[in-house]
């Protein structure tokens, strides 16, 4: 599973990844934190089952830098597209999270 990437990502991204899905394994599940914010994508999993590392991404605010929790899949993607698809204005996108 575990294939590391150079680059992009730095080992603080992978530290803060691992010890988000030791909590996750912990609870036995979390929450997508879009569904908890109330702003989930239109494919939201909602629930994110434990020991699952494919099915959730870390999830970050609207500032794109804040931690914001764990996040599935589908708002992760469906984030990154609308960000995509709002930013025209020349500014190179920083982010496109793809894990697996
Ligand atoms: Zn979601």
């Amino acid at each position: 599973m575990a294939h590391v990437r150079s680059g992009r990502h730095g080992w603080q991204h992978q530290k803060l990844r691992a010890k988000t899905q030791r909590l996750i394994d912990a609870e036995g599940g979390a929450t997508c934190w879009r569904w908890a914010a109330g702003e989930p994508s239109p494919k939201c999993a909602r629930f994110i089952p434990p020991h699952t590392p494919a099915a959730w991404h870390l999830g970050h605010a609207a500032d794109r830098v804040t931690y914001a929790g764990p996040e599935c899949v589908a708002c992760n993607l469906w984030d990154a597209a609308r960000v995509t698809n709002g930013m025209r204005s020349g500014r190179t996108r920083e982010r496109v999270e793809l894990d697996w």
